[in-house]
Order: C-alpha cells, then sequence, then structure tokens
C-alpha cells in the first residue's frame, strides 16, 4: 500500500472551530507554524454566543485577543433564578470574578484574523489518519482524494471527531435534553441591565445573558423527544419550536424569542460528552497523534465550560511544546525530534487531565441532576456534587498560566 501523503507539514490542527484556531494561534504567538485543516469552506461558528468564565478570559488575555472581545461584551454582575411553577424568585449565585458573553463569530474572527495568512485551508475534510510505518510520520487522508503528511497532529475536531476515533476514543451518547439558542437585538437597548436570569416552569427552563446593552443571548433547555430531527434543519422550524416552549413564560421572555434573530438561532438535539471515566483510564496520545477541545473532553453544556476549557487547552498545549522544540518550528526528521514532541504532548496531557476530569464529572452530574428520572441517583448525584463540588464557582478561578 502506498502510504506517502501529497505533501508535507509539521504540525497540523484538524478542525477549524474555537480550539484549532486557538491552537494555531498559540502555536503562532510561540513562533510555531502550524496548519489548519477545516472540512467547511469558510469559518463556521455554531450556537449564537458563548458565556466565558474568568477562566475562559484568562486563557483569551494569553492569546492576546481578550481585550478587542471585552469591548463590546458586558460584564455580567448578578443573577436571578425564577422557578414559575411555585413563582419563587432566587438570587443566582454568578461568582465575583469576570463573566461576560460573547458572539461566536466575534470570537472565531479575532482567532483567525490575528494568524498569519494561508493558516486555515479551507474546505479539507480529513476523512482518515494512518501510521506510515517507512517515515513514522502520520498521514491524513482528505475527502478529495489528497493526503498529506504531518509530524504531529492535532485533532480539534469536534464531538465526532475522526481523529478521536484513530486513537481509540469515543464520545458517549446523550443527555436526554435539547437546546434552542439564539440571540435577540434590541436597537434602542434592552431592559435585562447586567443580569444573568434563569427561568423554569416544569421541564423547560430559558437562560438568558445580556451580551452588549443592544444583544442578549438566550437558550431553551428541556426534554429532548425524538421528533425534534428534523428541526435542526430550518431555521423557521427552530424559531417555531423556541416560540412554543416559552408560550407560558412572562411576556419580557416570549417577545425575546419571538423578536430573534433568524440566522443565530441554533438547534443542539442531543448533547454527547466524553465520559469522565474515559478521560481518566485512556492516554489520548498515539505516537505524535493528539486531541484537543471536544474531542478530547466534550461535556454537557450546563456549567458552561467546553468552549472555556478548550482555549486553556490551546494555550497549555502550546506551551509544552515550544517549550520541547526550537522556536523555529518542530524540526522535521525522525528520533529524538519525535522524542520530544511526545514528551511535550505527554506533558500537555498531564497537566490538562486533571482539570478536565473534575469539568467533565462535575457537568456531568449536574446533567444527571437534571436528567435522571430516578430519585436514588439524583441522590447520589447530588451527595457527590456537595462532597466534590461545594465551591460551585472553583472552576472559573482556574489559571491556565502563561503561554
Ligand atoms: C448547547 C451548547 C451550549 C454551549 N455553551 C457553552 C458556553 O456557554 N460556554 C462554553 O465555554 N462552552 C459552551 N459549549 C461548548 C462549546 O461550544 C464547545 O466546547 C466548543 O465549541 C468546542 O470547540 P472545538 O473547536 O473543540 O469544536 P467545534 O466547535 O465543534 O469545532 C470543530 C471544527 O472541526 C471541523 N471538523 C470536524 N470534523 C472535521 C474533519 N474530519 N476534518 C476537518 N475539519 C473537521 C468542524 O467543521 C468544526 O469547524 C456549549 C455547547 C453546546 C452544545
Amino acid at each position: 500500500m502506498q502510504m506517502a501523503g501529497d505533501t508535507r507539514e509539521n504540525i497540523v490542527i484538524v478542525g477549524g472551530g474555537i480550539c484549532g484556531l486557538a491552537t494555531a494561534l498559540a502555536l503562532h504567538r510561540k513562533g510555531i507554524r502550524s496548519l489548519v485543516l477545516e472540512r467547511s469552506e469558510c469559518l463556521r461558528a455554531t450556537g449564537a454566543a458563548i458565556i466565558l468564565h474568568a477562566n475562559g478570559w484568562r486563557a483569551l488575555d494569553q492569546l492576546g485577543v481578550a481585550s478587542y472581545l471585552r469591548h463590546t461584551a458586558i460584564p455580567i454582575l448578578s443573577g436571578q433564578f425564577n422557578s414559575l411553577n411555585n413563582n419563587k424568585l432566587q438570587e443566582l449565585p454568578v461568582g465575583k470574578d469576570e463573566l461576560r458573553c460573547v458572539k461566536r463569530t466575534d470570537l472565531i474572527n479575532i482567532l483567525a484574523d490575528n494568524l498569519p495568512h494561508n493558516t486555515v485551508r479551507f474546505g479539507s475534510d480529513v476523512v482518515s489518519i494512518e501510521l506510515d510505518p517507512i517515515t513514522s510520520s502520520t498521514v491524513l487522508q482528505l475527502q478529495d482524494g489528497t493526503s498529506l503528511n504531518a509530524e504531529v497532529v492535532i485533532g480539534c475536531d469536534g464531538v465526532n471527531s475522526t481523529i478521536s476515533h484513530m486513537i481509540g476514543v469515543t464520545t458517549k451518547n446523550i443527555f436526554n435534553v435539547c437546546v434552542v439558542r439564539g440571540f435577540t437585538n434590541y436597537p434602542d437597548g434592552h431592559d435585562f441591565g447586567s443580569e444573568f436570569k434563569l427561568t423554569k416552569k416544569d421541564d423547560v427552563q430559558v437562560g438568558l445573558m445580556p451580551m452588549t446593552t443592544n444583544r442578549v443571548y438566550w437558550f431553551i433547555t428541556q426534554k429532548y423527544v425524538s421528533q425534534d430531527h428534523k428541526i435542526s434543519k430550518s431555521q423557521k422550524l427552530i424559531g417555531d419550536l423556541a416560540v412554543a416552549s416559552v408560550k407560558d413564560f412572562p411576556g419580557s421572555i416570549k417577545e425575546m424569542v419571538e423578536n430573534c434573530s433568524l440566522e443565530s438561532l441554533h438547534f443542539s438535539e442531543y448533547l454527547r460528552y466524553q465520559a469522565p471515566w474515559d478521560i481518566l483510564r485512556k492516554s489520548f496520545r498515539v505516537g505524535t497523534v493528539t486531541v484537543a477541545g471536544d474531542a478530547f473532553h466534550a461535556m454537557a453544556p450546563f456549567i458552561a465550560q467546553g468552549g472555556a476549557a478548550s482555549l486553556e487547552d490551546a494555550v497549555v498545549l502550546a506551551r509544552c511544546l515550544a517549550r520541547k522544540t526550537t522556536l523555529a518550528g518542530i524540526p522535521s526528521g525522525r528520533g529524538s525530534s519525535k522524542m520530544m514532541v511526545e514528551e511535550a504532548l505527554d506533558e500537555y496531557l498531564k497537566e490538562r487531565k486533571p482539570r478536565v476530569l473534575r469539568l467533565s464529572l462535575q457537568s456531568y452530574l449536574f446533567a444527571k441532576m437534571h436528567d435522571i428520572s430516578s430519585k436514588f441517583i439524583k441522590f447520589i448525584c447530588i451527595v457527590l456534587m456537595m462532597i466534590l463540588f461545594s465551591d460551585s464557582h472553583g472552576h472559573t478561578r482556574y489559571d491556565c498560566g502563561s503561554l
């Protein structure tokens, strides 16, 4: 079998989402070139907006793009929980540290804008990856029939990652929950101030978070029903579902959903996750191939950490690679340079695994507490949460360190 690729690259990042672009930027800041292969034909940002806690902002500071994003995203200072079932209004602690919500396209664009020209190659769908037994480099096969040799491969290709699959890791199915997300523009300003609001009625929960003085991000979480399958294909159907879901909610919420920006809508019909016990026991590296972002630690979105953890991955991975390799880039060739890269990837995984294990466990228990019908398992989840995560905002104070 002919294994050699058509071209040769030092570092290839598969996937140009938040993690892939952040990793390329972190490497670039350390003077290391990489190539990002993205299957879409252009930059793609699914899911309207992203909530970022202090740990995410620290990583963005290291990447040198935080101040641009802070410019528009207003800080969230307080939270309120409203249960419509028993008319109970409670304060919702948001922690004392930085919390803001940014438009996903703004985040993706600023990461990409800071990369050298031609770092991202669009329309490059990686379909398989194999180790070349002769050169011991990795050969990536693309959908268009071309192939590429890489000394280092970083899989940032999301929850259904081809690269994770190759290194023996797969995400698990599905929490029984679906989420509609979108934002609403208020040309004359909104009245939500700088408060995060969570409103619940029966199984439906609506969260809203001001992004700017004129824009509010919102999400609706509810039980997944199988006929929802066709909804994700149509913005109109997603909008109809969102409006129907909030029909018994207060006027300001109904208005917000009815007046949303149709193109911002996104429907997540199932939520995949990397089981915490897999994070603990799997190695996440084969040779010089590893993973980052959702390909490493897909987690339920209930503690809003998947994206922030991806940014942390980027900083740590670039730091570890730079520490072990020359500033001019990974030296091509075999032997000692390959060993150095493997050591760097092991250092990255050693640092990241305890962190993402805790995040993944916290979001898993949180999801199970709300998802599971068994009262006994729910009780166990609550007890574990109280023991392990008594400081519910502790994870947002994490500092991934300097680049
Ligand atoms: C409902 C919901 C709400 C969320 N809210 C938050 C939040 O508020 N805060 C937060 O921090 N996180 C949140 N997250 C998590 C966050 O969105 C993810 O953790 C983050 O987007 C992961 O980034 P990524 O780059 O790893 O993956 P992705 O964003 O999925 O990017 C993967 C990229 O790889 C490309 N790709 C895939 N396969 C291939 C291939 N074979 N070849 C080439 N390219 C490929 C894709 O086209 C895509 O561009 C939420 C998630 C969900 C589902």
